[in-house]
């Protein structure tokens, strides 16, 4: 994550926001969504001081190969991208971001993770953000939020 948002400093304005793909595993079961992998911006992605539109190209070339490489275990958990101008938390350009990927699909999961990287003048606030595909019905379907602070940690 932290070579994606460097790259996308050196490609682009600072204040852009730059996000991508996350991986890992997710258990329903014990309600644990693991990541063990990360992906920066698909090349048809839009990023811009307001907003960080993920492109679709080469995503599910990169999910294949993870998924073979793993064996299976590994799939296609969530998203991440930056506020670099603004608190960590989903605007709503991201509940319906991620309302569509919950719908989206032959067989869309049950949840997906929302990854989003922010700053303070010591370190970076790490927003996590997990959605339910029931609850997006008359809700926002946020099922839980975390912001945390590391101090220290740069990018
Ligand atoms: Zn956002």
């Amino acid at each position: 994550m932290a070579a994606a948002i460097r790259q996308g400093r050196r490609k682009r304005r600072a204040e852009c926001e730059t996000g991508g793909l996350l991986f890992g595993k997710r258990d329903d079961a014990l309600r644990v969504i693991w990541v063990d992998d990360v992906i920066g911006p698909p090349p048809d992605s839009v990023c811009s001081p307001e907003k960080f539109v993920c492109g679709i190209k080469g995503t599910q070339e990169a999910t294949k190969k993870r998924k073979e490489q793993s064996r299976g275990s590994m799939e296609f958990v969530g998203m991440w991208h930056t506020h670099p101008q603004d608190v960590p938390l989903p605007s709503t350009t991201d509940l319906s971001g991620m309302a569509q990927i919950l719908a989206s699909g032959e067989a869309p999961p049950l949840r997906s993770l929302l990854v989003i990287v922010g700053w303070e003048h010591d370190g970076i606030l790490l927003g996590t953000s997990v959605f339910n595909r029931g609850l997006f019905r008359g809700g926002n379907g946020i099922v839980g939020v975390a912001i945390n602070h590391f101090p220290g940690l740069k990018t």
